[in-house]
């Protein structure tokens, strides 16, 4: 049948997009269709203004998906086979009112010269801080590109070690509070807590202090980088990808309705009145507040908890501008590589915090909360030879106080001359003679270009607050990516774990298909590397072996990343030779986890050690666990473990 596909995936966003790719590569008939004439979403680069100049039109940096093992470990084969490519550079800068600058490098200690030159104590104290933050990447990434776990699973996890309840702390805390307690300069608090308002959050929102640890550590640790020729490359190559395994991506498709029967999703409807049926799922780009629009059969509880949903308190406000030479920094050179780079319109902390202050009441600030740059200048395909390009980003609220987000139309660009004269003082070049056209799009805008996930001008779909975080978010009914009513539909988009921007998280969706399919994640996820082999470890798998610390030793796919630098002992462990200790490693060669010793407690073994170099773990093996391990192990694999300790790995060979 002509229409009959295996999966059939509303929306080209890169999230729709990499979950569609995963199932191609499964082998699965994969539709993706997308209203807009292209793929993308949030993630394109286009000709915006002039022919020649590409500018990003929502997302340009891309952070949180460095540490994706769809990129770490090239799962789907996006950078060695389809074109995408990640250049590396300054993560982020600030440039004061005076000009002087603060710089942060993805080396540690480049970063704290910077620092010291303004505090040497703050310098120190940042030096602690980051490199505490990277050796909890590991644990932070190994939950961020799979489904959660509830909430309420992960609290028990993290109250269970001393490190556990420090990041614990500072998820229920503010970014400023942990600030203010750690740093006595007012530069360095301002610089830092800016870097996480880039998160969209309120430096004094509770529960947003957690961003103060992600941050720094994602930085050092994996690096903040921007694709070669745009941020839309990566959607370019997921598109590749699809098709290379025979799926098809089709623009101009609008879904107006997702079909149901007997209580499963069977396909789409789109605008035109052409129906798709899908025989092993649908998924679908549905923000929590638009799902009544699209679905039938949801419990009516579900809709109403959806609909409670709570948005980000502001939105931005982009400037698209096409120049005829490169801009030119007042501060320097330097500054002009960063990929982050914040303006700032007051070196005071209260200041910025008046700031915050005013966008959360829908008004706009007198001071230009604003960041930008030329994305050319470390790029130069982005722009005709010897041009340049500006990308001006204020922070804006979506709902005006006066007027309310209708305004937007009115003002549009008045307040992009309002913003222009602010980052006039910083890039002395960006002047009429050297402007050639610019673009101004407002929160307005957002919301109505992505009427189903930017809902509000929401850019990351829901507020990042604590209680919409890991099987929270956006609602416990709706985090792990299905709906309760509707069976083999799924949910991909920003407002999903782990949140708003590019994280490659359609790989998390796609692990809960992979799942509900009875597809292996692991077998196909690993075909390109060449590393395809990992296998899920897990100690006391229904969660009874780790009841002892209420920590489930369980790995998943999703475990990923070498932190960059890990303190700790298992970055101490195996591979540099400690005797006594054993390593698992994960899918990347990653250290896992250590283990330390193994004892006796009545009948059951004691496994004690560490999990990505600082949780502490005890787990208890029960002997019916231990039996059930032995029945996972089959007859297959019995051969190969009378010869396994005779064999030695990949890693190792030629280095002895
Ligand atoms: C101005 C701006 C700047 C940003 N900057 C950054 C940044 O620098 N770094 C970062 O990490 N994030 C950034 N973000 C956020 C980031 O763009 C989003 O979080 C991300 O794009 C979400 O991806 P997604 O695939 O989940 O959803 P989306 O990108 O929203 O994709 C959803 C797709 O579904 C399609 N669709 C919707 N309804 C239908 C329908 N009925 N039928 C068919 N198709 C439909 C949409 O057209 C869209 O293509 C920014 C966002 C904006 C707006």
């Amino acid at each position: 049948m002509p229409n009959t596909y295996d999966v059939v995936a509303m929306g080209a966003g890169h999230n729709g997009l990499v979950a569609a790719a995963y199932l191609a590569k499964a082998g699965k008939k994969v539709l993706v269709l997308e209203r807009k004439p292209w793929p993308g979403g949030g993630v394109v680069t286009r000709e915006i203004n002039t022919p020649g100049y590409w500018h990003d039109e929502h997302s340009s940096v891309h952070i949180m998906i460095q540490g994706n093992p769809m990129i770490r470990r090239d799962e789907l084969g996006l950078q060695s086979r389809f074109g995408l490519k990640y250049q590396y550079n300054i993560p982020y800068a600030m440039i004061f009112p005076d000009q002087t600058t603060l710089v942060a490098h993805q080396d540690l200690d480049k970063t704290c010269e910077q620092i010291a030159r303004i505090s040497a104590r703050d310098a120190e104290t940042y030096r602690r801080f980051a490199k505490r933050a990277m050796a909890m990447l590991p644990m932070f990434a190994s939950g961020l590109y799979v489904p959660p776990t509830s909430l309420g699973a992960m609290v028990s996890m993290l109250d269970s070690s001393e490190d556990g309840r420090e990041v614990l702390d500072a998820m229920q805390r503010s970014s400023l509070e942990i600030a203010n307690q750690s740093f006595e300069s007012e530069k360095v608090k301002v610089w830092l807590v800016r870097l996480v308002t880039e998160n969209l959050q309120m430096p004094d929102e509770l529960g947003t202090g957690f961003g103060l640890y992600l941050m720094p550590g994602l930085m050092h640790g994996y690096g903040v980088s921007q694709p070669l020729g745009g941020s839309g490359k990566l959607s370019e190559s997921l598109v590749r990808c699809i098709e290379h395994y025979g799926g098809e991506v089709r623009c101009n498709s609008e879904v107006t309705r997702i079909l149901t029967s007997g209580g499963r999703a069977t396909g789409v409807r789109l605008s035109s009145g052409e129906e798709f049926t899908a025989k092993d799922g649908v998924i679908g780009a549905i923000h929590p507040h638009r799902l009544r629009a699209f679905l039938d059969g949801v419990p009516e509880p579900v809709l109403v908890r959806a609909e409670r949903a709570s948005l980000a308190a502001f939105s931005i406000m982009v400037s698209h501008y096409d120049l005829k030479e490169p801009a030119r920094f007042r501060a320097g050179e330097e500054v002009s590589h960063a990929i982050m780079l914040e303006f700032m319109a007051s070196e005071r902390l209260s200041d910025m915090l008046d700031d915050f202050d005013a966008l959360r009441r829908g008004r706009i600030t007198e001071r230009v909360l604003g960041a930008g740059g030329d994305e050319s200048i470390n790029d130069p395909s982005r722009v005709p030879p010897g041009r340049g390009m500006f990308h001006g980003i204020t922070f804006a609220p979506f709902n005006l106080e006066a007027g309310g987000s209708a305004r937007w139309d009115e003002i549009r660009e008045e307040m992009g001359d309002r913003s222009l004269k602010h980052y006039q003082k910083f890039v002395s070049n960006l002047t009429s003679d050297n402007i050639i056209q610019r673009t101004v799009v407002t929160p307005l805008d957002h919301a109505r270009n992505m009427p189903n996930s930017m809902v509000g001008g929401d850019v990351h779909g829901v507020a990042p607050y604590f209680y919409q975080t890991a099987g929270h978010r956006p609602t416990p009914d709706l985090s792990q990516y299905t709906v309760p009513g509707v069976e083999r539909f799924y949910l991909v988009g920003p407002f999903l774990h782990p949140g708003g921007g590019v994280y490659g998280a359609g790989r998390a969706t796609a692990i809960r298909m992979f799942e509900h399919l009875g597809l292996d994640f692991d077998k196909v996820a690993g075909g390109d590397t060449g590393q395809g082999n990992s296998r899920t470890i897990t100690l006391g798998g229904d969660a009874t072996a780790g009841a002892a610390s209420g920590v489930s030793a369980g790995t998943t796919a999703g475990a990923s990343a070498r932190a960059g630098g890990t303190a700790g002992a298992a970055a101490a462990g195996g591979a540099s030779g400690r005797a006594h200790t054993v390593t698992l490693y994960g899918p990347a060669n990653e250290d896992l986890m250590t283990i330390q010793t193994i004892g006796r407690e009545g009948d059951d073994l004691i496994v004690k050690g560490q999990v990505y170099g600082t949780m502490p773990l005890t787990a208890k093996l029960r002997p019916e666990q231990a039996r059930r391990m032995l029945r996972m192990l089959g007859f297959s694999l019995l051969p190969f473990l009378f010869t396994f300790l005779f064999r030695r790995s990949k890693a190792t060979q030629g280095k002895s």
